[in-house]
């Protein structure tokens, strides 16, 4: 016995000494702040809110969500008075002392990122069996955003349930990103064209009015997708399936008839259609400043109509066409770049390249407003030449990185904010869920906040095994709440806990 307690004693003293000398783990703050000073032990009680804003809705703004979060045990906000410099879109400062939480800023969207912040920090006070209150570490932050556009990219597949969907505009929104392209796959329930896409799709009108009106408060702006060009099947390429011809064969007019994948460029029933569609979907959005036409991985044409006519000049009159649609509406054009560049011209080697010479031509008549969206997806490179040319013919161009690689991720949108993008669109594709949704957030809202975030707290408290993911699930977690979640598979970033089981025949 006696020796089975030593051996006890000696498999404790490690920990022992390991939590004695332990550094604590600092509280984090996704995006990490410019400047966040902070005290490792002296908290105060969060009692009191002093706002201090240029916008005097900013007051109301944080009273209600304070409510929201903290309940009967919410602190007293206070108006702290106009605050009249200008401390630019999304900037603020917050100061939490003995007294009060005092945060200011020039624009509401600067008061929602403080508050953001503060949530991110605030704890449950110790000792009792339940809360019975909130403690806040002394600290200041001095906050800003690096790049104006920070964007999610979500894909609404047949299979996503709008839940997921107001997650993922929520969980943007609380890491201070401001817009999220929602792109449709055969989802969105069209009222002039019902037929277009899954007759039981989950994107009602109803529904993208909902997650509107969420994303408004919060701060975040949705931006609507058709794929205008390649992508028509609006169903995964692997999939096999078409959204509109599985159940709708009448409509194969519409379509080039290898596959379905692209739209017939030469139709007018498609150059009249697909406008109707785009103001359709503008309507549903509530008129937003941004439309994605997508564009990209297009296939050759296959009916006698296109391949007669110079595929060039139907692909730039087309585009033209569309942007001019949504410029009417005084919307900007948003567009994948791969079909823009040629695949033969080394210069674009290792990067995404789907077009020939006579798109890579086309791109030299497209209007100057149109957004350029440059996605790759590969590892770390040191220099990034396809944005810097998309960049010097006067396009605006945001970086879009996938999270097959988070060092890429890292590297290409530290580039955007060197090279002078106009920001960031982080795709997710299929994985809403799991450990690239973490890094795919993460990582992108960091360095699209803040360029030089030295992204500590992937290693905060090294040594203990704790890594930034506890501090994503809490605030995963935290929008459960807001979201007033009741489903267990709601929950966490898996939907279960366990996979299924496999069948009895592969078992034996
Ligand atoms: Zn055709």
């Amino acid at each position: 016995m006696k020796r089975i307690r030593l051996f006890l004693l000696l498999l404790c003293i490690p920990l022992w000494a390991s939590a004695a000398n332990s550094s604590y783990v600092r509280p984090t703050i996704c995006p990490e702040p410019q400047s966040f000073e902070i005290s490792d032990t002296v908290y105060h009680p969060l009692t009191r809110v002093s706002v201090r804003c240029a916008d005097k809705t900013a007051l109301e703004w944080a009273q209600t969500h304070l409510t929201a979060w903290y309940g009967d045990l919410a602190p007293k906000v206070v108006w702290g008075g106009k605050e009249s410099s200008d401390m630019g879109e999304g900037a603020y400062e917050l100061s939490a002392g003995k007294k009060e939480v005092a945060i200011k800023a020039s624009t509401l969207q600067g008061i929602r990122y403080a508050l953001y912040s503060l949530r991110q920090i605030t704890i449950a006070q110790r000792g009792t069996l339940s809360v019975e209150g909130w403690i806040i570490p002394e600290c200041t932050i001095q906050d800003h955003p690096d790049m104006a556009f920070r964007g999610v990219h979500i894909c609404w597949f047949h299979e996503t349930e709008p839940w997921e969907v107001e997650r993922l505009i929520r969980l943007a929104a609380y890491y201070k990103m401001n817009y999220a392209v929602i792109e449709s796959w055969g989802t969105f329930r069209s009222e002039i064209a019902p037929w277009y896409g899954w007759e039981d799709g989950t994107m009602t009108k109803e529904e993208v009015a909902r997650l509107k009106a969420i994303a408004d408060d919060l701060g975040i702006t949705l931006i609507p997708q058709i794929n205008v060009f390649g992508h028509a099947t609006m169903s995964r390429g692997g999939a096999g399936k078409h959204a509109v011809l599985e159940f709708h064969p009448e409509y194969q007019t519409l379509f080039e008839p290898c596959g379905g994948w692209n739209w017939c460029l030469s139709s007018p029933a498609v150059r009249k259609l697909l406008p109707e569609l785009i103001e359709e979907r503008m309507d549903a959005f509530g008129n937003p400043p941004y439309f994605h036409i997508g564009g990209d991985e297009a296939h050759q044409p296959s009916c006698p109509d296109c391949i007669r006519q110079d595929y060039a000049q139907l692909f730039i009159d087309h585009i033209r066409a569309m942007h001019d649609v949504i410029a009417a509406r005084g919307a900007k054009t948003m567009m994948w770049h791969d079909m823009l560049i040629d695949r033969a011209d080394p210069r674009w080697e290792g990067f995404t390249h789907n077009g020939n010479d006579l798109t890579a031509k086309a791109l030299l008549d497209f209007p100057r407003d149109i957004v350029i969206c440059d996605w790759y997806y590969g590892e770390a490179k040191e220099a990034y030449p396809v944005a810097d040319y998309f960049k010097s013919l006067g396009f605006p161009v945001l970086a879009c990185p996938w999270n097959k690689s988070y060092k890429g991720t890292i590297a290409m949108s530290q580039n955007a904010h060197k090279a002078g993008l106009d920001g960031i669109l982080v795709t997710l594709w299929h994985h809403y869920y799991g450990g690239r949704l973490q890094d795919s957030y993460f990582f992108a809202s960091n360095i699209a906040w803040n360029a030089e975030a030295s992204l500590s707290a992937r290693s905060v408290g090294k040594g203990y095994g704790v890594s930034y993911r506890p501090f994503f699930h809490t605030h995963l977690r935290q929008i459960g709440w807001d979201m007033h979640t009741t489903d267990p598979r709601h929950t966490g970033i898996y939907y279960d806990e366990l996979p299924p089981e496999p069948a009895l025949s592969t078992v034996g």
